[in-house]
């Protein structure tokens, strides 16, 4: 689309959510024109009520598996469920948000020639059994289980984008992003972070699931945003997929003692069933990250988890 100021006008679907709200904000911080399209399934206005009033940001409630028709340079979709629970909630609603959403997003960007990038996940990888997991790792995934609809929909978006970049020239930005947490994950949401913060500030047993030695590696949500930033100026030719995440890897144990530790809660551990298909390790390999933009996520654990336990005190 023809520009005639130097602002960049950016569209980010599931800019309500969790990871696209700090989108939100670091685009607009850099001087943008954002667009935030959320249908407000897991997402919430009170996560971009303050920039409602801003003069460069616009919202609207749509669903993206209609189709949108808007004048944008850039595209970021980040629009579906991420925790397990709610994708879990209407999984044919979930394959359908990532699948027509991404087909929806991606004939936008041919329309208006913007450059596109999609939020993929380290779940394309399913039950690795390679580990760390490079972006070479074509991944373990049960195509008819439980979590197929978030990670079949994801893998199938990943192949539309593929296929748009090579059919039809489109400037792709692939990511895969690994477990993060932060400030504004929803405080009912399912998730691992979300659920042991909340148990462990109200005094209430710590759902561990299995025997809790599943792993998982966290990233704290600014550093996952620069790298998000710094995927999207990379040169032309450069596509992705890219991970992005942090190598930091601990049992779901130790994930417990440590929020306990850090709350000083009084919680005990209470085991509960492991769900199907739960993958038992999970960390990613970093180093094209590392090379192509020189990313390196910065925030210690205990500094990430700590700005967001205060964040959920206000739930308690
Ligand atoms: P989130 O649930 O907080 O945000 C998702 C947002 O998308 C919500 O605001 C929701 O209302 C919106 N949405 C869902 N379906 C939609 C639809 N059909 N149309 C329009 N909006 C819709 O989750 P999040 O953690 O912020 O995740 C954002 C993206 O990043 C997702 O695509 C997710 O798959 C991906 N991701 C997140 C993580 C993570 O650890 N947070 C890891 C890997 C990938
Ligand atoms: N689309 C959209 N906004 C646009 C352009 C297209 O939502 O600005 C949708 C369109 O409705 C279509 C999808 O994107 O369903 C794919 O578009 P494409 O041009 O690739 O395919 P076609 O329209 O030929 O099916
Ligand atoms: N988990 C847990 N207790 C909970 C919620 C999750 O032990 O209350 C486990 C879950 O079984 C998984 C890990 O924590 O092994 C991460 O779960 P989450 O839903 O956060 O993310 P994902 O499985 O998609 O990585």
């Amino acid at each position: 689309m023809r520009n005639y100021n130097s602002r960049q006008r950016i569209l980010v679907t599931g800019g309500a959510g969790f990871l696209g709200s700090h989108l939100c904000d670091r685009l607009i911080e850099q001087g943008n024109e954002v667009l935030c399209v959320d249908n407000l399934f897991t997402g919430a206005k009170q996560n971009i009520e303050h920039l409602l009033s801003h003069p460069r940001f616009e919202f609207i409630r749509h669903d993206v598996t209609f189709p949108l028709f808007v004048e944008v340079d850039q595209i970021y979709n980040l629009a579906c469920p991420a925790s397990p629970v709610h994708y879990q909630h209407d999984p044919v609603q979930t394959t359908k948000t990532s699948v027509h959403g991404a087909i929806n997003m991606l004939g936008l960007a041919k329309r208006v020639g913007a450059k596109i990038f999609q939020a993929s996940t380290s779940e394309v990888y399913g039950d690795p059994v390679v580990h760390p997991q490079p972006e070479a790792y074509w991944g373990n995934v049960n195509p008819i289980g439980i979590r197929s609809c978030y990670d079949e929909g994801k893998r199938c978006a990943e192949t539309l984008f593929f296929d748009y970049h090579r059919q039809h020239g489109l400037e792709i930005k692939v990511a895969r992003i690994f477990n993060t947490y932060g400030p504004r994950m929803h405080q009912n949401d399912g998730r691992v972070v979300s659920n042991f913060i909340m148990q462990a500030l109200r005094g209430e047993p710590i759902t561990v699931f299995g025997e809790g030695k599943q792993t998982r590696s966290f990233c704290f949500v600014d550093d996952l945003i620069d790298g998000i930033v710094a995927l999207m100026s990379t040169p032309k030719d450069f596509t992705g997929p890219m991970n992005l995440g942090n190598p930091h890897e601990m049992t779901m144990l130790e994930l417990a003692s440590h929020i306990v530790e850090l709350t000083g809660s009084r919680s005990t551990i209470e085991f509960k069933p492991l769900p199907a298909d739960d993958p038992t390790q999970r960390r990613p390999d970093t180093r094209l990250a590392e090379e192509m933009i020189g990313w390196n996520p910065s925030v210690h654990f205990r500094d990430g988890l700590s700005k967001t336990v205060d964040y959920f005190k206000r739930f308690v």
